[in-house]
């Protein structure tokens, strides 16, 4: 079955440098498929160390939203221990364009030949059975985008690192599962980050069967994710987690193992069905 597994929960710098939590990324398994979604600091170290411990090279993919070193600076050692230290050209990365390209691009062409495929953000990439759609967010200087995917465990959305903007959910309808990059608990305008009552705001309109907080900043940690996830569920009426380090959301708790195989689900963006 399905799941998805938090391999760390740090946002913003001084969590991440603190190692307040841990930096690791996000292991995703949909449909037999496993992924890793941004590889921050530690990731290599948090997979092995898992119980049970998670095997790099099982991976069909790494998935990167973006360049930030906390989503990407164990990017070049996941690659390396995916294709068993190179020896074996297996595996995608998927990549915005300044990950790749420009003046400081953080996946290096040492490793670049290992894999089997590299591709850039851009309309819609299929990995084994999961459709991957990107979402263009708004975050500082760089290239960035949430993810929607699809599989016949559901729909699955990562609204990653982003400045919120009032047509952001559209993008994320029909998911079953919503996980949120909050890393404030109240908004500063001059961050490109997600505040909590903008996640209530993005998740009220998804209206998804279950929604996860994580990527906490020190606001966030000093007010007790847990409890400020329990308020929102609250004042939702829907489902809303915080994540902690090594968590693991199962398929069944977002409903993705009760749906029919994708292609059949209903994909009006109105959450029609549920
Ligand atoms: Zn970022």
């Amino acid at each position: 079955m399905g799941y998805v597994k938090f391999l760390g929960t740090a946002g913003a710098r001084f969590v991440v440098a603190r190692q307040l939590r841990f930096s690791a990324g996000t292991w995703i398994e949909l449909a037999g498929t496993q992924l890793l979604l941004d590889p921050g600091p530690g990731t290599l170290l948090r997979a092995r160390r898992s119980r049970p411990p998670l095997d790099p090279a099982k991976l069909a993919a790494i998935l990167l939203s973006h360049k930030h070193l906390d989503h990407s600076t164990d990017v070049n050692i996941m690659v390396e221990a995916m294709t068993d230290g190179g020896y074996k050209r297996r595996g995608a990365l998927l990549a915005p364009t300044d990950a790749l390209a420009g003046d400081d691009p953080v996946v290096l062409r040492y490793v670049r030949p290992f894999l089997d495929r590299i591709e850039t953000w851009n309309g819609e990439h299929e990995i084994c059975g999961v459709r991957i759609r990107p979402v263009p967010h708004a975050h500082g200087t760089v290239e960035a985008y949430g993810l929607v995917l699809d599989s016949a465990e559901g729909r699955v959305g990562f609204v990653t690192d982003c400045r919120f903007d009032s047509g952001l959910a559209a993008h994320y309808a029909g998911c079953h599962l919503l996980v949120l990059n909050v890393v404030m608990k109240d908004w500063k305008p001059e961050i490109d980050h997600l505040s909590l009552p903008q996640a209530g705001e993005i998740i009220a309109a998804v209206k998804p069967n279950l929604a996860v907080l994580t990527h906490f900043g020190t606001t966030m940690l000093r007010a007790n994710p847990r409890l400020l996830a329990a308020g929102l569920a609250e004042s939702l009426g829907i489902p809303v987690i915080a994540a902690s380090d090594g968590l693991t959301v199962e398929a069944a708790e977002w409903g993705g193992s009760r749906l029919p195989a994708a292609g059949e689900q209903v994909d009006n963006g109105g959450g029609g069905g549920r």
